[in-house]
């Protein structure tokens, strides 16, 4: 093995949740939260000096705090992540969270603060050299004040939500680390596996019947803790709705089109162009069942690697995947490469496949390191080794940020998406690229089918189910099976009624329904997949793309995002061309998959 499977978090604190390090840190950042606090409160925009010499030293203390905010947060999220099961990192991460909820009170006065300051001094403020890099970022903070209630309510709305939207979160993360369920293989060895094992299994283990019954088992594990899990939604979702009321938002979109700094029309265009694509999609499902000798693809099939004549998939290693993930990236962006060739080398990566661990991946900033952290399972599928350039177009992002204030890379989860799936897809299509015969190309475009196979279909029924649940939520408590019921007709409608098996307690055993900090944790994959497909289609035409690239990633967090597309891609996206123009790029791999795949059937 040349590359590392453990990350190295030592770098961040050594010596794990005891680290005097950390403990220094958090002492550390409460003094600095106290003198940012008086600081604000004592700030008189009109005392000031023609420089706003304070009002720049401000801006620095926030952003100082924010880093170290996320560095440590970071890094608990990773102890946590590691050892899942583990209940004693808890406290820390309480203190944690205690410590950033102090930091809510003085960071919406400094808000409120902007507010105060009339239109001509804005103007000058915002001349300020240093402050002209992050004049998106306290516009919006200047426009988010006019929402904020008065100090003492905000505080207490804060305080509540740690006992409230925060620990419904966590204790969701508690349901689920305390889940198991006995998973029979093909050879007939019964084992015990985690709720996060079941999960990996299920996106592509190749036995058709032990995946069939993978997930009857997923669903009666889920179903026996649906009540808990029933429980944990409607509170989290409660609690949400409840703030946003106070707050005078009745649209339960408005904050998560805010997040993503996009507009109504852009969503509702994308969907609908997704809603006009599915034709092609449920075509690929009959001949991906057809090729498995079934009448129709359950939902345990639609990540299914798909093998043809004399083809066998083989086993990747984890240091092959590193290799081929470098030289791919190589081929678009030298810079991208060499950053990737940073993270296997220098331990950036957790990749190991053992029990004990959190399901899913992720990649988090470093801030104060100019480094990031990424957190995988490894198995051996070619799923893994998208899903390792995935997290890793992700620390790309974040690495060309790293020059920039911290606010510049404040950007939202619809662009972030956009530099993770540029990252696969490279790597998708030079598996493709690469492949010696047909059977083989079959497998590898299969694979790279299950992009938009999830952003079409998968996150669609996410999304349905979501909004139909918030809309029943501001009226009502929903029972177990009506949200059983909602999802089932969300994945009957996302899937275009192609598959024969649905996974109706979805809504409980998806995680991204129960993050605290982000509502509505779906169109955003989306959105990026599809924005990316365009980058991508440019990328083959332009001469100097990875300069045109790097340009556009670190204008992510400085416009909305309908601006952002104008200025680099020239397009508009309220508009329906720019998201066809991506579809049909999903139509020419489809149509490539029926052609090949017809002297098999
Ligand atoms: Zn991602």
């Amino acid at each position: 093995m040349t590359y590392s499977q453990n990350w190295d978090l030592d770098s961040i604190f050594p010596g794990g949740v005891n680290s005097p390090e950390l403990a220094q840190k958090l002492e550390l950042l409460k003094e600095q939260i106290k003198t940012f606090a008086s600081a604000v409160t004592n700030y008189v925009v009109t005392a000031d000096d023609a420089s706003f010499t304070n009002f720049v030293a401000l801006t620095n203390q926030a952003q100082i705090i924010e880093a170290g905010l996320l560095q440590v947060g970071v890094f608990i999220t990773a102890l946590m992540s590691d050892d899942f099961t583990n209940s004693s990192l808890s406290a820390k991460a309480s203190e944690i969270d205690a410590l950033e909820a102090s930091y809510a009170k003085p960071r919406s006065q400094f808000k409120k603060l902007l507010a105060t300051i009339d239109d001509p001094t804005w103007s000058n403020i915002l001349d300020v050299p240093t402050l002209k890099a992050i004049d998106f970022a306290l516009n919006e903070m200047r426009q988010e004040a006019n929402e904020l209630l008065d100090d003492a309510t905000e505080e207490l709305l804060t305080q509540l939500g740690l006992d409230g939207i925060n620990a419904w979160s966590s204790h969701y993360d508690t349901i689920a680390a305390g889940l198991t369920m006995p998973f029979t293989d093909e050879h007939g060895a019964t084992t015990t596996i985690s709720a996060g094992q079941a999960l990996n299994h299920l996106e592509g283990y190749p036995d058709a019947q032990v995946r069939e019954k993978l997930l009857a088992g997923y669903e009666k594990m889920w179903g026996q803790a649906d009540g808990l899990v029933a429980d944990t939604l409607n509170h989290l979702a409660g609690f949400r709705l409840t703030d946003y009321k106070a707050h005078g938002v009745t649209d339960f979109l408005k904050k998560p089109l805010e997040l993503n700094r996009m507009s109504q029309a852009t969503l509702d265009t994308m969907w609908q162009v997704v809603s006009d694509n599915k034709a092609m999609l449920t075509k690929y499902f009959a001949r991906k069942a057809q090729l498995m000798g079934k009448q129709a693809l359950g939902f345990q099939d639609i990540y299914a690697p798909v093998h043809v004549g004399e083809f066998k998939n083989q086993e990747l290693s984890y240091d092959d995947a590193a290799e081929f993930i470098m030289a791919n990236f190589a081929q678009f962006s030298p810079k991208m490469a060499a950053l990737a060739k940073t993270a296997f080398e220098k331990r950036w990566i957790e990749s190991e496949n053992r029990p004990g661990k959190q399901p899913g991946g992720y990649m988090e900033s470093v801030p104060e390191l100019g480094e990031s952290r990424i957190f995988l399972t490894f198995t051996g599928s070619q799923n893994d080794a998208a899903t390792i350039a995935h997290e890793l177009g992700h620390a790309f992002h974040s690495s060309v940020l790293t020059d920039l204030p911290f606010w510049r890379g404040n950007y939202a989860m619809n662009v972030a998406e956009t530099a993770s799936t540029f990252a696969e897809l490279v790597v998708n299509d030079a598996k493709v690229k690469a492949a010696t015969n047909d059977a083989e190309k079959v497998t590898l475009l299969d694979a790279k089918l299950n992009n938009p196979v999830a952003m079409f279909m998968n996150i669609h029924a996410r999304y349905l189910f979501e909004t139909k649940f918030y809309k029943l939520r501001q009226e009502k408590v929903l029972t177990p099976d009506e949200l059983s019921t909602l999802m089932d007709e969300a994945q009957h409608e996302a899937f275009a009624n192609s598959l024969d098996t649905y996974h109706p307690h979805f809504w409980a055993s998806k995680l991204h329904f129960y993050i605290d900090s982000v509502p509505f944790y779906n169109f955003p994959y989306t959105f990026g997949y599809l924005f990316s497909l365009g980058i991508y289609a440019k990328a083959q035409t332009t001469e100097n793309f990875e300069e045109q690239y790097i340009a556009l990633l670190r204008d992510t967090a400085n416009m909305s995002t309908e601006e952002l597309a104008q200025k680099h891609l020239g397009v508009d996206l309220t508009q329906p061309a720019f998201w066809q123009a991506g579809a049909d790029l999903v139509a020419k791999d489809i149509n490539e998959f029926l052609a090949l795949t017809e002297q098999f059937i």
